[in-house]
C-alpha cells in the first residue's frame, strides 16, 4: 500500500512520517531529499540552468539505505545525508524544483523508488501527480502560528531566539511559493484526509497518521 503524505513545509510532516515509518516496519520515500540531491550537484557543479538541471535529474544516482542511525541518503557512494539538509542546499532547492524539466525527470525515479511495498512517500505533489492513486492520501498540515512556535521551541533548546512575528512571516512566504508556483503546486486534493496538527503534540500527531493509516490498510474498495 502506498500511503501518499503531502502538505506544507515545517509542519512536522517529516518527523512524523519517519516515526510512523518505523513503528510500522513500512519504508520511507522523502521525496524532498531527491530534490535536494538535484540542487546539492547544481550546487557543486555551478550548473544553475533548467536544461542542465534537468540533466543532473535524469542521471541521478540516489540510493537511500536504512542503517542504525535511521535512513541514510546516498549519491552513488558518498553519502550525503548530513549535506543536503545545509543552509545553502535549502536555498538552491527552492529554485531547482520549480523547475518543469527537474519535475518531470523525478518523476519517475519517485515511481520507482515507491514501488517498494508498503511506503509512505512524503512531500508535496505526492497524492496530486506522483501516486494519484495511492491507497490513502493525507493533508499533513497546521496553522503558521504553530509551525513558528514548533519552530521557536527548537531555537530555544539550542538556546537561540528567534523573533515569533518574523517566522510566521517566513513560513506564509514559503506556503504562497509552493501554493502558487506553475509546476506541480502544492494542493490539498479533494480525496485527502487533511490532518491538522496544530493542536497536537509530536505523540498525538504520530498516533493519527498511524490510526489512519490502520484505517486504511484493512479498507477493500474499488476506486471510481
Ligand atoms: O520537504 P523538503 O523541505 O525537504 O523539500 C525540499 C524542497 O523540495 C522544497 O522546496 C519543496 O517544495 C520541494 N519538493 C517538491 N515536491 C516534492 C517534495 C519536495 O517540490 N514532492
Amino acid at each position: 500500500m502506498i500511503v501518499a503524505v503531502d502538505g506544507p513545509s515545517g509542519a512536522g510532516k517529516s518527523t512524523v512520517c519517519r516515526e510512523a515509518a518505523k513503528r510500522l516496519s513500512w519504508n520511507l520515500l522523502d521525496t524532498g531529499a531527491i530534490y535536494r540531491c538535484v540542487a546539492l550537484l547544481s550546487l557543486e557543479s555551478g550548473v544553475q540552468d533548467e536544461a542542465g538541471c534537468g540533466a543532473i535529474a535524469a542521471d541521478l544516482p540516489i540510493r537511500f539505505e536504512a542503517s542504525a542511525r535511521g535512513q541514510r541518503v546516498f549519491l552513488g557512494a558518498r553519502d550525503v545525508t548530513e549535506k543536503i539538509r545545509s543552509f545553502e542546499v535549502t536555498q538552491r532547492v527552492n529554485d531547482v524544483a520549480t523547475m518543469g524539466l527537474v519535475r518531470a525527470e523525478l518523476l519517475g525515479i519517485q515511481r520507482r523508488l515507491g514501488r517498494v511495498g508498503d511506503v509512505i512517500v512524503e512531500g508535496r505533489d505526492i497524492g496530486s501527480v506522483v501516486f494519484p492513486d495511492a491507497g490513502l492520501k493525507v493533508f499533513y498540515t497546521a496553522t503558521p502560528e504553530a509551525r513558528a512556535r514548533r519552530r521557536q521551541r527548537e531555537f530555544l533548546a539550542k538556546g537561540e531566539t528567534i523573533d515569533f512575528e518574523e517566522v510566521v512571516a517566513q513560513i506564509r512566504l514559503r506556503d504562497e511559493t509552493e501554493y502558487r508556483r506553475e509546476h506541480s503546486p502544492l494542493i490539498q486534493c479533494p480525496d485527502a484526509v487533511v490532518l491538522d496538527t496544530s493542536a497536537l503534540d509530536f505523540e498525538g500527531s504520530c498516533q493519527a497518521l498511524m490510526s489512519l493509516i490502520e484505517e486504511r490498510r484493512h479498507c477493500l474498495e474499488v476506486k471510481p
